[in-house]
This record gives structure tokens, sequence and C-alpha cells, in this order.
């Protein structure tokens, strides 16, 4: 079956940035705009067609589809972040992968690496439950925003360094409409593109560059953190070198962070 409708894609996106329905507690009068132009944004990046490498792929794998999942539509198109738009939490990965994000549209959703971020951010009080399997799932976030500099699922999980540059616009547009006063890297390439987009806005950062390493906070200015942790990749989850408890401690670490962070 082809990927999603347009009328299907616009349904899918209204629910993202709805956030399955939870309402955000900051002051609507200032951050409505910055939901609404992220609605915008949202559309602007579904439809989005630089990469003629990527765009091949995901409609590709949206049409030979896994057996598994032979009777679901597929999305297979790029991704916009998910989540709360007043987040002080911002999780950055890398790309969607074929059959998981690229299946179900919303970010981390529909694969493992999914389960198990999930359930970390639902224990740390970022997520309303600690399973994420399709949109409409009932799943919101409180506080938490998850996006990735990457839109479209790649072959390998490896986008070229042009495939990372087209996108770079999409990922530094989102970051600039939103307030984050954490960023949790899930892996050294979303470390290294969070520290890009931070040292384009003009930030003061330290310098050398602390080498990624799970579990390395790193303060920037004004309160802001980055905190790096291993992707929770099965390459990583199940050979033991991510555990849960490794997981559920950044989470609860960038929960607390977020939490004593000016407003
Ligand atoms: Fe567009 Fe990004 Fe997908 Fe490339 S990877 S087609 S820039 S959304």
């Amino acid at each position: 079956m082809a990927p999603s409708t347009q009328t299907g894609s616009r349904t899918i996106l209204r629910s993202l940035l709805a956030n399955e329905g939870r309402r955000h507690s900051r002051s609507v009068g200032t951050r409505m705009s910055s939901a609404e132009e992220l609605a915008e944004l949202a559309e602007s990046i579904a439809g989005c067609r630089r990469c003629p490498r990527l765009v091949q792929w995901r409609e590709q794998v949206a049409t030979e589809k896994r057996a598994a999942f032979a009777e679901e539509e597929y999305w297979g198109r790029p991704l916009p972040g998910f989540g709360d738009t007043a987040a002080r939490v911002v999780v950055v990965g890398l790309a969607p992968a074929a059959h998981g994000a690229n299946r179900t549209g919303r970010m981390f959703t529909g694969d493992r690496s999914g389960d198990w971020l999930y359930r970390a951010m639902f224990r740390a009080g970022l997520a309303s439950q600690p399973t994420s399997i399709r949109i409409g799932d009932g799943l919101s976030l409180s506080g938490a925003w998850v996006t990735a500099p990457v839109r479209c699922a790649p072959p390998g999980n490896k986008p070229t360094t042009e495939e990372r540059d087209n996108c770079r616009s999409w990922f530094d547009a989102e970051l600039d409409l939103l307030d984050p006063a954490v960023f949790v890297a899930l892996g050294d390439y979303a470390y290294r593109s969070v520290w890009r987009y931070l040292a384009d806005r003009g930030l003061s950062m330290p310098r050398p560059r602390p080498a990624f390493a799970h579990g390395r906070e790193v303060r920037i200015s004004d309160g802001l953190v980055v905190i790096a942790s291993y992707h929770p990749s099965q390459q990583n989850t199940f050979t033991g070198r991510l555990t849960e408890d490794m997981l559920d401690a950044v989470f609860s670490r960038a929960s607390e962070l977020a939490q004593e962070a000016p407003q």
C-alpha cells in the first residue's frame, strides 16, 4: 500500500502536536504562537523531499513493509518532533527506524528503542505511560519533546553527511521554537548535532568539546545542560551496554535539572 494520504497525514500531524490531548501548563498567551508555528513546521517537514536517496528508501519500505505489519498503512514520510510544546527536556535521537517511526508516524514509536525510551521517560514523570505503540495509543509527554537531526529513515541507520546537512534546517527551526533547559542526546550523533546547534546559536561552549560518554553532563550557559546517553538501540540494549537502570538515571537527572532550571 502507498504511504499515507495527505488527509491522513494532516490528521496525524494534528494529533502529534495536540500531544494526545494534553494541555501544557504554561501561559497560553505566550506559548500558543510557538505551538501553532510548530504545527505549521510539522506540516512542512512531513512534505520534505530534499534527499532523493532517503525519499526513495522511506517510500520503498512503506510499500514493501515487514511481514508482521503487512496490513498496516505505513507513514513513509519525514517525522516531525513529538511532545509538549512547553518542554524543558528535549530528547534527541538519530533518525526514524524503517519499521518503527517510519511506519507509525511518531518518533520512537512502534519499535524496541521506543519501548526502552518511553519506559524510562514514564518512570521519570515525563511520559503518561510506559508504552508507545501507535498514534492514538494515549501517550502524551509532560515537559518533554522528542526529536532527531535526520527526519527520514536512512538505510542501515546511516544518513550521509549531505543528508544530515539537508535536514539541519528542520532540526534548527524546531529547536528555535522550543525553550529547553536540558538536552538528552541519545548517542554520539545526537550529541554532536546538539552541540553544533548550540554553537551556531552563539552560546558559549566549553572547548574542546568534551568527548561523548554515557551520563556525561555538560553545562553550557544560563543553566542549559546537555546530558549524553547511549542510544537505546538494540545494539546497545541486547549487549547490556545500556541497561534500564542506566537510562533511568539519565532521565531522572534530566527531570531534576529541568525542575531546577529558571523559568
Ligand atoms: Fe527532507 Fe530531512 Fe528527509 Fe532529507 S532527511 S528528505 S531533508 S526531511
